[in-house]
């Protein structure tokens, strides 16, 4: 189902993992039963992606750092203890893409997690912490160009329910049960409100509107994540396009009234929302405000943009021979 199933093996490629300190073929990266993290979620992840730029044979890796940084905030909050500074980990991430020897675009999962084998304990501090890498091929996540959406009846937890500037994997219940819900209904993706009754995000994604000729976005505090391909959006449409980008509130209602949405993510890359509860937004058709910041996206991220390669890391993969 869907091309965005990313799996353990590239090709006829054997996938390595980092685990437990070394670099192991991934059929060796096992965990026990008693794990607390598979009880508890408690475990915080990163969702970063490798862009294969196939004229130059090397991969780009976007804002690999910021991505690590919020990792660690994570790890900060859940009290996971990994040895590892952000540099130590974009240096592991590059390794093992190179011995995963990939030639396409790729996902990089770390995972930071209380790895102890102790499962009737809730005290964070007395738990044992440890951080495993893999990074596998992956296409289109959302297996569509244009996404016709609905609200979600699920509500966006609260950051004093559990934290949301931060990607814990217990948290990822709530987004489950949106996407779930969303596509055996047979939309694409969600749009989340919070308690409050503001929209928050989609189920993996920030949402962006254009309205007035102005870029709008839920502010961080309305619960959405603080994303960093929305921080991306926010300065190109600033610096490139000369928009005002504004971050406040957003109502349900506005959505459906406005010329454009967009979602923006990891994963779903920046893709246009042509519908929200059946209603058409703006014309139905992707707008040119997403269309424009799509295509500099796309650029950007394959390292095409000599402006923004600061944000990308550059990888040439060798693969080591089986
Ligand atoms: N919100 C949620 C809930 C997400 O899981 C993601 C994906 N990480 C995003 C927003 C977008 O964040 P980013 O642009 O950093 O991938």
């Amino acid at each position: 189902m869907g091309t965005n199933k990313a799996t353990s093996v590239d090709g006829n490629k054997t996938l390595h993992a980092f685990f437990k300190g070394a670099v192991v073929p991934m059929d060796e990266a096992k965990v026990s039963v008693m794990t607390h993290a598979l009880h508890y979620g408690t475990a915080v992840f990163e969702g970063i992606r490798g862009n294969w730029n196939e004229e130059k044979g090397k991969m780009y890796i976007f804002r690999m750092r910021e991505h690590y940084e919020r990792l660690i905030r994570g790890c900060k909050i859940l009290m996971l203890d990994i040895p590892y500074t952000a540099e130590q980990l974009c240096d592991t991430t590059v390794d093992l893409i190179m011995t995963n020897g990939h030639d396409s675009d790729i996902y990089i999962r770390p995972l930071a997690y209380k790895s102890a084998e102790v499962v009737a304990n809730l005290k964070l501090q007395d738990l044992d912490s440890d951080f495993t890498l893999i990074t596998v091929p992956f296409g289109n996540y959302l297996g569509t160009d244009i996404l016709r959406c609905c609200t979600s009846s699920w509500r966006r937890v609260d950051d004093n329910m559990i934290p949301t500037q931060i990607k814990s994997a217990g948290i990822y219940v709530n987004s489950l049960l949106a996407k779930t819900e969303a596509t055996l209904a047979g939309f694409d993706e969600a749009i989340i409100l919070n308690q409050d009754g503001h929209v928050s995000e989609g189920s993996g994604e920030n949402v962006f509107m254009v309205s007035g000729g102005k870029l709008h976005t839920p502010r961080i505090e309305d619960n959405a994540l603080p994303g960093i391909t929305r921080d991306t959006v926010i300065q190109l449409a600033q610096d490139e396009l000369g928009m005002d980008v504004v971050e406040r509130s957003i109502d349900r209602s506005e959505l459906y009234l406005c010329d454009e949405v967009f979602l923006s993510g990891t994963a779903a890359h920046l893709t246009p929302v042509v519908s929200l509860d059946s209603r058409d937004i703006g014309t139905g058709e992707p707008g040119p405000v997403s269309l424009e910041l799509q295509k500099m996206y796309f650029e950007i991220v394959a390292g095409r943009n000599p402006k923004y390669l600061h944000w990308c890391t550059e990888v040439t993969p060798v693969s080591i021979p089986a």
